[in-house]
């Protein structure tokens, strides 16, 4: 008998007909004599309308608040996903974040599990029953409700998964697993058998949809294996799992862009120890990640400027808080653009190829597309430029490292 994590995202759970055909695959895995834990999002389109929503009011909802609107699509779907699991005549019960002990950081719209009391889960298994859990949230101590981030469905899974030492995670969406760049712009994308967590990590981070990236670090640290499927057929889907030596002898694996980003520039920065330290210390304590940080080496003048990327939804935060430490350094001022996009090529066999850096480059440049900024990891390297051109990059990097193929 196995343990089986079945997550549903939006689309699995869009409509009632979609929830009764996920409680008809809930209980079918059961019926092979498997435990089944369901955990879902909120119906496809859902948390974006209770966004607007909050928006029609203010710009700056509090995040508080936040969190206890936008956890409330998991609860619908995780309720009726029971009650359609009932109807089938097999015994289930839904739970909230909270109820099944998710505890998390109170970094509220983005808070981090820290621990999950899984009695409650485990009584129900005994029980004969589903559990069937609402996605994205938890509680912090104070008892109120946070949420993971968007796409957070995911890293309840595989926190649950890890939690209850699960043999397999199943995450169900509407593409048939991870490709090697978005079909829906490269219509020769390719979809993969399997790929290693730290380029499915790399992926994720670059706004490959399909996963939430906590939930790919969790897999990684437990190491729970991830199954990406699709709801709407039977196709087997991808393995994300550890590295092995075949994936090594491919260079790049995939291309992903991502245009949820924006760039802040702090002007004539004084050239001094101290001054990074302070900027981004006091970004980091609005709890905003940030992920580029470029700053160039002052020649004459006694200034310099230091340029950096954070999400959009921090954007507007981040400069601000920029605009502040620029005031009170003396610097000469700050810009933000955020009609720009990162595009990233990603794969474990870069280590050990040369020349992977400067090909992508002059891809990009013969194509007329100007790089603002650079960044390099062991299996990543990722460029920064105007998001006009995101569609055009990505697919002459998916044409020239050959991805349609192998
Ligand atoms: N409903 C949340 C979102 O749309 C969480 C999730 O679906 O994973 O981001
Ligand atoms: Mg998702």
């Amino acid at each position: 008998m196995a343990l089986i994590v079945q997550k549903y995202g939006g689309t699995s759970v869009a409509n009632t007909e979609r929830i009764k055909t996920v409680a008809e695959r809930a209980v079918s895995t059961a019926m092979k004599g498997n435990q089944v834990i369901i955990v879902v999002s909120a119906m496809a389109g859902e948390t974006d309308k209770l966004i607007k929503l909050a928006h029609e009011i203010t710009d700056m909802p509090d995040e508080r608040e936040m969190d206890l609107l936008l956890s409330s699509g998991e609860r619908i779907t995780s309720a009726l996903t029971a009650i359609a699991i009932q109807k089938l005549g097999y015994k289930s019960m839904s739970f909230t974040g909270r109820q099944v002990g998710i505890i998390t950081d109170s970094s509220h719209t983005k808070a981090m599990i820290e621990h999950i009391e899984a009695g409650r889960l485990k009584t129900a298994l005994d029980e004969g029953k589903i559990p069937v859990i609402a996605g994205f949230q938890g509680i912090n101590e104070f008892s109120d409700v946070t949420t993971l981030g968007r796409g957070g469905s995911d890293t309840t899974a595989v926190a649950i998964a890890a939690a209850l030492k699960a043999d397999l995670c199943e995450i169900y969406t509407d593409v048939e697993g991870v490709y090697t760049t978005d079909p829906r712009i490269v219509k020769e994308a390719r979809k993969l058998n399997k790929i290693s967590y730290d380029e499915m990590l790399e992926m994720a981070s670059l706004g490959a949809k399909v996963l939430h990236g906590r939930s790919v670090e969790f897999a990684k640290k437990y190491n729970v294996p991830l199954v990406v499927r699709s709801s709407f057929n039977e196709a087997p889907g991808t393995l994300v799992t550890k590295e092995d030596g075949d994936m090594e002898k491919i260079v790049v694996s995939g291309v992903a862009a991502d245009k949820n980003q924006a760039r802040i520039t702090i002007m004539g920065v004084p050239d001094k120890p101290g001054i990074a330290g302070g900027i981004f210390n006091e970004i980091a304590g609005a709890n905003i990640v940030v992920d580029m940080i470029v700053q160039n080496v002052s020649s004459d003048t006694k200034a310099t400027d230091m340029s950096f990327t954070v999400s959009k939804s921090d954007s507007k935060k981040a400069f601000k808080i920029a605009k502040n430490v620029s005031d009170r350094l003396g610097a000469k001022g700050v810009n933000m653009n955020t009609e720009v996009a990162k595009v990233s090529i990603v794969g474990v066999g870069m280590v050990s190829h040369f020349g992977v850096a400067a090909k992508m480059f002059e891809t990009l440049a013969k194509e007329g597309i100007n790089i603002m900024m650079i960044s390099t990891s062991e299996i990543k390297i990722s460029c920064v430029i105007d998001v006009s051109h995101a569609g055009k990059a990505i697919k002459v990097l998916h044409d020239v490292f050959e991805l349609a193929k192998h």
